[in-house]
């Protein structure tokens, strides 16, 4: 094992190369990234990067420390073609052989047909998204989210945080239904009217507008709002197009086995990867900061030893901040049973999600304390009423400190 070649030089990419060097490894590592950016983190472009007065650039790593790893870089070089024959990949013109192989190449913002020709319409996945979506929150625009998922609301509250006027407009009756259910997406709704953001539920779009610069979106009801920025948060899709003819199984992302390898040498980590998880003993997905990482060490490691090849398994869990408060979520959200304590009016909620057995989710608002616990109560099969019995006590502690 002399070459391990990574593609996708973000997340991912960069825990598979830091964990191959970690166990031992000590041959070449090429990392091939599609963005000209060193690898920086996606999680803060939404949040303090649109809020902060002097934003910074959110690298994980310079450039120097990058060298002093022994990582090759090819950046602003998309990866182009997999021959899994051949064991190689080409990039910029040429064919770089690889004995071990991560991809890592994410997922893409989902945009809508014919607003590329619009100026001020926007998704928001990459830096150089966040830089003009900035750029425009600084002019003062009147702002228009199209979907109402995570990244879409913590864009509507740094810009409510600004004092601009947001619409956000959703198709599903409730946001986030499929993310954390009905009744939690309608909680976590709420917070948007309580913030003074203007969220229409079960309405479509029937045009984006403008000469050269939007003006405005037009509904499929009729209706008009007006708006100099739009951001698309439509969702993403896998970035497997290159990956398209070379034999691996693509659907909803490069299917993987339960160590991450989707074909012989070849292991696939983060948004881009769909694998048997064995904690729930269904495939899935995942596009979660914390998923990403742990699969991009698991698969770097496998990658350069996979003899000793190890099962990746977890329990889902992902962040999202909206005005001044944290969204947490832990598991997965179909229920059976279902208890809500607190609500979005008192600034505080935890909600757990059951199979009719034991503890399976748990959603929580500025539960900081409590979701890795409850995280851990669902990895240990935690019996639905002692899963109970654990949020009741939590929600009492938080009525005594309220009170006191
Ligand atoms: P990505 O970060 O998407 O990186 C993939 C890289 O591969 C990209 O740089 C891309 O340019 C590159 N690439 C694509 N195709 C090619 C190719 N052919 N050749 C070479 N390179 C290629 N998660 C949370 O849990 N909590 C949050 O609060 C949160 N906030 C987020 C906010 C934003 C704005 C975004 C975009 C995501 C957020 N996430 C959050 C999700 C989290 O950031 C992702 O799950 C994580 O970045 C996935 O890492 P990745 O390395 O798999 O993919």
């Amino acid at each position: 094992m002399k070459r391990l070649v990574v593609v996708g030089a973000s997340l991912a990419g960069l825990r598979a190369v830091e964990s191959a060097r970690k166990a031992g490894f000590d041959g070449e590592i090429t990392l091939i990234g599609a963005e000209k950016h060193l690898p920086y983190d996606r999680p803060p472009l939404s949040k303090a990067y649109l809020d902060a007065p002097e934003p910074e650039v959110p690298l994980y790593r310079t450039r120097g420390e990058l060298h002093d790893l022994g990582v090759q870089l090819r950046l602003g070089q998309p990866a182009t073609g997999l021959d899994l024959d051949r064991r190689t990949v080409d990039c910029g013109g040429d064919t770089i052989e690889y004995d071990g192989l991560v991809i890592a190449t994410g997922a893409t913002a989902r945009a809508m047909p014919a607003t590329d020709r619009l100026t001020g319409v926007h998704t928001l996945r990459t830096l150089d998204d966040a830089r003009a979506v900035r750029a425009a929150l600084d002019a003062g625009a009147r702002t228009v989210i199209v979907g109402a998922g995570f990244i879409g609301s913590e864009i509507a509250s740094g810009a409510r945080k600004r004092g601009l006027t947001v619409t956000v407009l959703e198709a599903q009756h409730t946001p986030l239904a499929r993310a954390v259910g009905d009744v939690m997406g309608a909680a976590c709704a709420r917070l948007h009217t309580l913030n003074g953001t203007d969220l229409r539920c079960g309405v479509e779009v029937s045009a984006i507008e403008g000469d050269g610069h939007v003006e405005r979106v037009r509904l499929i009801d009729g209706s008009v709002i007006e708006a100099d920025l739009v951001v698309l948060g439509i969702g993403a899709a896998p970035a497997t197009g290159w990956l398209e003819g070379s034999g691996l199984e693509l659907d909803n992302g490069i299917a993987c086995d339960m160590t991450l390898m989707a074909a012989a040498g070849v292991y696939a980590a983060g948004d881009v990867a769909r694998w048997h998880n064995p904690a729930f003993d269904r495939p899935m997905r995942l596009e979660h900061w914390t998923s990403a990482q742990e699969q991009g060490a698991v698969a770097g490691r496998n990658a350069v030893d996979p003899a000793h090849a190890t099962v990746y398994s977890t329990i889902p869990y992902f962040w999202s901040d909206w005005y001044g408060s944290r969204i947490q979520f832990a598991g997965v959200p179909d229920a059976t049973e279902f208890e809500v304590l607190g609500s979005p009016e008192h600034g505080r909620f935890l909600a757990l999600y059951g199979n009719g057995e034991y503890l399976t989710g748990a959603l929580t608002l500025n539960g900081q304390p409590d979701i890795m616990k409850l995280r851990a109560l669902i990895a240990e099969r935690t019996p639905w009423q002692s899963a109970v019995t654990f949020a009741q006590q939590r929600a009492a502690l938080w009525r005594a400190e309220r009170a006191s």
